[in-house]
């Protein structure tokens, strides 16, 4: 059944157009993080855009001391600019919308340059497409659309920021923390269009240093070898994980991993890194081992870090051990009013009710709605299985783009 507030189709393809040109634009700033590149100029791109719609907006530069001291990762360099743009309409709610402008490196053998947004076969390929740019230039040209005759029904705080990808302090957390992310609900675009994705899993990396004593390895017995005292290490580990990795969360798992038989999301502890020895004759002194813990939103963060520990402790002696924390895990009530007002959307926009999941990985969207509590959904244009997100010759079906925008369409028309 055809909802009653479409756009008149003329109005339709006029905004399909305009989306493929702003995706064009939009994929053409080499945004590549790490280093973080050309952040200023899409930026500067972007702040006219968005005032000739009516935003406020705001050009919001981490500085560079909280650069340094949050964001310590030799990768990257040069001016993190994040921007803000409001619509303030006198509306009872503010809706904040994000979506991150930074996207993986494109290295390998593309088919297609990655930087050019190049149709073909009912797709579009390029470095972002999916992830996330698509959605900006969506929500650019369903705004455009809208706002030409109508108005939004919601005032709308639009949040674009920097470093998502690099996975550490990124430009969402940064207004996060200045108190910059204000509103009733949350639209976060950095996902699939699979699920409306509700939760995530949180991230804390670990390193264990275990520590011996070098020596000739003909006498051995003179030393103390740290590579074979981190097998009992690796051994108390393996049975921690059994443990964590029995537990099951509330929140559904996603689509794609539902057709692989895993039904809800579930912590994991990893083993991924050993770095130890310097040479077949000499007693190692030292060994690394590094891994990742994953934890549901069930779990706390600090009683992950802190199970690790009792875990270990029986070896601590001749180990060290550091943690890494990264982003919390989340969960948003699948009750919440906010939850079906985007489930319903997605019919009208998108013809499919979506059904509710949680990613293994973690999001930056986390820290944020742990910080504010505000009600969240996680809904981008990608597919799970078939864009090739971070991968060669990622891409975006063009039914999903304009589907994505007509989506945004029924979420925010008055
Ligand atoms: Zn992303």
């Amino acid at each position: 059944m055809m909802p009653e507030k479409t756009l008149p189709p003329q109005e339709e393809y006029q905004m399909d157009l305009d989306l493929l040109d702003l995706l064009k634009k939009i994929i053409s700033f080499k945004t590549v993080a790490p280093p973080g590149s050309n952040y200023r100029e899409i930026v500067d791109w972007l702040v006219p855009v968005f005032q000739e719609m009516g935003f406020a907006t705001r050009r919001m530069v981490m500085p560079q001391e909280v650069f340094a001291s949050r964001c310590q990762d030799s990768r990257l360099e040069g001016d993190r600019f994040n921007l803000k743009a409001d619509l303030d309409l006198g509306a009872d709610k503010t809706l904040v919308i994000y979506a991150h402008l930074d996207v993986v490196p494109a290295e390998g053998a593309w088919d297609t340059d990655p930087f050019q947004a190049v149709q073909k076969e009912g797709r579009i390929y390029g470095r972002g497409v999916s992830d996330c740019k698509g959605s900006i230039a969506a929500l650019i040209a369903a705004l455009r659309s809208l706002l030409k005759t109508g108005r939004t029904r919601y005032n709308l705080s639009v949040l674009l920021t920097t470093d998502e990808e690099v996975g550490g302090y990124s430009g969402l957390c940064y207004l996060t923390d200045l108190g910059e992310v204000k509103g009733d609900m949350m639209l976060c675009m950095d996902g699939f269009c699979d699920d409306v994705v509700i939760g995530s899993n949180g991230i804390i990396t670990w390193e264990a240093t275990v520590h011996g004593r070098s020596a000739h390895s003909g006498s051995s017995f003179l030393g103390i070898n740290a590579v074979e005292r981190s097998i009992p290490v690796m051994q108390a580990l393996m049975s921690l994980k059994k443990e964590v990795q029995s537990r099951r969360s509330a929140v559904p798992s996603s689509s794609a991993l539902e057709a692989m038989g895993m039904k809800s999301l579930k912590p994991m502890l990893n083993i991924t890194m050993i770095n130890g020895g310097v040479k077949e004759n000499i007693v190692p002194d030292r060994c690394t081992l590094r891994g990742d813990r994953r934890v549901i939103p069930e779990e706390s963060m600090e009683e992950a870090m802190q199970e690790l520990e009792s875990a270990l402790k029986p070896l601590e002696a001749q180990m060290e051990l550091k943690f890494y924390p990264g982003y919390p895990p989340m969960s948003v009530n699948p009750d919440h009013p906010w939850v079906s007002e985007v489930r319903e959307a997605v019919q009208r926009g998108m013809g499919f009710y979506p059904r509710l999941s949680g990613a293994q990985g973690s999001l930056d969207q986390a820290y944020a709605t742990e910080k504010t509590g505000i009600p969240t959904c996680v809904f981008g244009v990608g597919r799970q299985l078939e864009s090739n997100i971070h991968g060669l010759n990622e891409n975006v079906r063009a039914t999903d783009l304009m589907g994505f925008a007509r989506f945004l369409i029924e979420l925010l028309q008055a």
